[in-house]
């Protein structure tokens, strides 16, 4: 699944760091920053594939703007 990252809308909370620190670190802007991730040159989000969703979930569930999209594709194996 992809996880997508619409980091012009972060508030620097520091949830998602607090409860997914694998993947999430606030940075010197004080916004976060989805780790291993890639810009998108278009939107300017951050971009990342993965397996397993983990505690990215928690972090999108407790991310007081909703700026965490988890995007379920399709089973392209099915
Ligand atoms: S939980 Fe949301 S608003 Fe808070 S730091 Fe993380 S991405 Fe930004």
């Amino acid at each position: 699944m992809k996880i997508v990252f619409e980091r012009k809308k972060c508030i620097g909370c520091g949830s998602c760091q607090a409860l997914c620190p694998q993947y999430w670190e606030i940075t010197k802007d004080e916004r976060a920053h989805l780790k291993d991730s890639e810009k998108n040159p278009k939107t300017g989000n951050e971009e990342i594939e993965v397996e397993e969703v983990g505690c990215i979930q928690e972090a999108a569930d407790s991310c007081p703007v909703e700026c965490i999209y988890i995007i379920k594709k399709p089973d392209a194996k099915a």
